[in-house]
């Protein structure tokens, strides 16, 4: 191109974006060559643990309100102060909710199952299906769900819509006490928060399956590279799991802590949910003590997503330190 012919084109570029400015003024807006509204990008990540491929998958987030009632015996100042000081809302304590799926080759084993067809927290959950379809993991691939405790979040995606198993060739794990304490009437206390929805989803997913329940107990290895750590006081009989393939470990935590500042940087905190708020801090200062000392990474069920990273001590508490996310390739942990 040469000079003259460059000052030309530049010219006529010039008039045209004049023109285009002058139709703007008079219409008061352009129109986009496509609408808003767009959905967000598909939402799983995946890594490798050893020989084992996982892939975190979300059932959508989980809006638990005013921080202030969820999270008790510490004063609002101090929660405002730590929301503050991480850059964190101060109104809404916002959830995400982290299924694990680890295929380790020969099995398919998938951790929790979400929020179901609940809607106690909104529209924003129950995405479990969606998210396995957009990972490439169809439901009947699931050889093993594996579940932390009985509590809405975790056991509500078991059973769809019309009541069919929604992972239709898995073996189900579980503590017994929870599977007895959230299906019976007289044991959940009347005072406990949002009682008839945990109670008629604990039935609703959990009774139809319960001939293929195995009742976990304490430090039983369930399958290869799976072992219960029994984790109790969110729930009577709340476990987290370490998961091992090719000499890597990964614990799953689930509801071991429910945010990652408020219950780590004062662990001893208590949570509106937990049925013994007092065990649940001795659990959730044990297990973060052992992973601290080990180093050994984690997934956590509610926080951040993908909720993969590691704790260690910080003062009379704990820090989390998120992973990066590679996205280039699936990488190791
Ligand atoms: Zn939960």
């Amino acid at each position: 191109m040469n000079a003259r012919h460059a000052l030309t084109t530049r010219r006529t570029l010039l008039a045209s974006a004049a023109a285009g400015s002058a139709a703007l003024a008079l219409s008061g807006r352009a129109l986009a060559k496509m609408p808003l509204g767009q959905p967000q990008a598909p939402y799983y990540y995946r890594f490798m643990l050893g020989k084992a491929e996982c892939t975190v998958v979300t059932d959508g987030q989980l809006p638990l309100g005013d921080p202030n009632t969820a999270f008790l015996n510490i004063d609002k100042t101090e929660i405002a102060r730590e929301l503050h000081d991480n850059f964190l809302p101060a109104d809404n304590a916002v959830l995400e909710q982290n299924v694990l799926v680890v295929n380790f080759g020969d099995r398919v084993v998938l951790f929790d199952t979400g929020m179901g067809g609940d809607t106690l927290f909104g529209q924003t959950t129950g995405k479990l299906q969606t998210t396995l379809r957009q990972a490439g993991i169809p439901p009947e691939a699931v050889d093993a769900v594996v579940m932390s405790h009985a509590h809405i979040d975790h056991c509500g995606g078991i059973v769809g819509p019309s009541g069919a198993a929604n992972f239709p060739n898995a073996q189900y794990y579980l503590g017994e006490a929870d599977f007895d304490y959230w299906t019976d009437d007289g044991k959940i206390p009347s005072n406990y928060p949002a009682r008839a929805h945990f109670l008629a989803q604990a039935r609703n997913n959990l009774l139809p399956v319960k001939e293929r329940i195995h009742f976990y107990k304490n430090e039983e290895q369930i399958l290869p590279g799976i072992t219960v750590l029994s984790a109790p006081g969110h729930t009577v009989s709340h476990s987290i799991f370490m998961i091992e393939s090719g000499g890597k470990q990964l614990c799953y935590v689930g509801d071991l802590a429910h945010h990652p500042v408020l219950l780590l940087e004062r662990p001893r905190t208590q949570f509106a949910y937990d049925t013994d708020p007092a065990q649940s801090a001795e659990s959730r200062v044990r297990m973060l003590d052992m992973l601290a000392a080990n180093r050994t990474p984690l997934l956590a069920y509610h926080f951040a997503w993908p909720g993969v990273g590691h704790v260690a001590k910080q003062g009379d508490g704990f820090r989390y330190y998120p992973l990066g996310m590679d996205l280039q390739k699936v990488g190791t942990l």
